[in-house]
């Protein structure tokens, strides 16, 4: 049943529009379903941009979050602050790591990281380091990590960039081997287990074993942005899993608090003490609010067995989708289907932003990247039954898109 669109302000006259924003407002949620503050009901595949790991309303997070903020939600970094421990424990043994420094969102991670292989540079002494990062990257909008983004709109009108970036395709050993050649700046490589604002595009599980080779070689860090791809999403902890490699140091965010801000370096052995005292901080990060929803994450992650839903639904939503769009693969009206669990980029023809508002008419949130990518990342709470009903309101609404002119 189609829904009909609120009256919503297009624009909000004292928020600065930095969004194209529907014409929907949210009220509230329960699991993979929300309400806007007219009584519409959506189906969530969105989940806040891979935030929403838990859904909403979720049974155990929030009297959890309830009883944190009732005791204390922020202290600060002048004093111990226990479930920092907690979590970075259980962060260090689902990666194979040994520390991790908290921040607030996915952009501060890669900041923080960025900072890491620069200091890395300078501590063997390299005075200019260089970082290898990739075509259709995102890893933020920070001046460092929009010039370290492989993006030119995100970049346009904020020049100068930070310089110290070296750019090649992904996927490409040898074109690596070619830009980096009697380089001997070069300190690190900074990638996407899977690319997500680019257009969800995976790394090559071949590709990242070769890699990890070359920066052990070439004593590089290999840095992996899990900022959107990690906590569970592709059914391990962490996508670059599925290629058995452990990387030197690993940005999260989004996920890790299920809604909360929260925000993660997590560094293996080569990069976890480089940062000293007063090399860096930040005020909000690891605060008690933050490391309460990042510890109940995890272990009701681990309690509902959410990596291995999210891989069975994953593999459902996509044979769903392959099936039902099966013609328009055949016919390249459907240019690829792709991705790993819960993260699904779906590749039309021909640009698609206008299915964004169709959806939310027929009561779906899903969200377009790179312009042409249909993006699936829903909680990783699905059900079977819920990847089917996306299929439903989904591809009649593609196919209608691709037979209009
Ligand atoms: C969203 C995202 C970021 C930026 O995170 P923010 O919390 O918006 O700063 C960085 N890297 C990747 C891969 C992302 O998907």
């Amino acid at each position: 049943m189609p829904v009909v669109s609120p009256k919503i302000e297009a624009s909000s006259p004292h928020v600065m529009n930095t969004y194209g924003r529907l014409p929907i407002a949210l009220s509230h949620g329960q699991g993979c379903r929300v309400w806007d503050v007219n009584g519409n009901c959506y189906l969530d595949a969105l989940g806040g941009i891979a935030v929403n790991t838990l859904g909403h309303n979720h049974a155990k997070l929030v009297p959890a979050l309830q009883d944190q903020i009732s005791k204390i939600i922020h202290s600060c970094n002048y004093y111990h602050i226990p479930n920092q421990e907690a979590l970075a424990k259980k962060l260090v043994e689902l990666s194979g790591m040994t520390n991790v420094f908290f921040c607030s969102t996915g952009l501060e991670a890669n900041e923080a990281a960025l900072k890491l292989a620069r200091k890395f540079g300078h501590d063997k002494g390299i005075e200019r380091p260089e970082i290898v990062v990739y075509e259709k990257a995102f890893h933020g909008r920070s001046i460092a990590t929009l010039s370290a983004t492989g993006n030119p709109k995100i970049q346009a009108g904020f020049g100068p960039l930070v310089e110290g970036f070296v750019r090649v395709p992904i996927n490409n050993i040898e074109a690596l081997k070619v830009a980096t050649a009697n380089n001997p700046n070069v300190v690190a490589v900074f990638f996407e287990a899977i690319q997500g604002e680019g257009g969800v595009n995976p790394m090559h599980l071949d590709y990242l074993r070769e890699l990890r080779a070359l920066c052990d070689q070439r004593d590089w860090l290999m840095m992996i942005d899990e900022v959107q791809c990690g906590m569970g999403r592709t059914g391990k902890w962490f996508a670059h899993q599925w290629a058995g490699i452990v990387p030197d140091v690993m940005p999260l965010a989004k996920g890790l608090g299920s809604g909360v801000p929260v925000g993660a370096v997590v560094a293996g052995l080569k990069a976890a003490d480089i940062f000293q005292p007063g090399s860096h901080g930040t005020t909000f990060g690891g605060n008690p609010l933050a490391m309460r929803a990042g510890v109940e994450t995890i272990r009701i992650m681990e309690e509902d067995g959410l990596l291995e839903n999210a891989a069975r639904v994953g593999a459902h939503l996509n044979q769903g989708l392959a099936r039902a769009l099966a013609a328009e693969l055949a016919s390249g009206a459907v240019r690829e289907i792709r991705g790993q669990g819960l993260m699904i980029g779906v590749e039309l023809a021909k640009p698609c932003g206008t299915l964004v508002q169709q959806c939310a008419d027929n009561g779906l949130l899903i969200s377009v990247t790179a312009d042409t990518v249909i993006r699936l990342v829903p909680p990783l709470i699905m059900s079977e039954a819920e990847a089917d009903e996306v299929i439903q309101i989904l591809c009649p609404l593609i196919r209608q898109l691709l037979q209009t002119p």
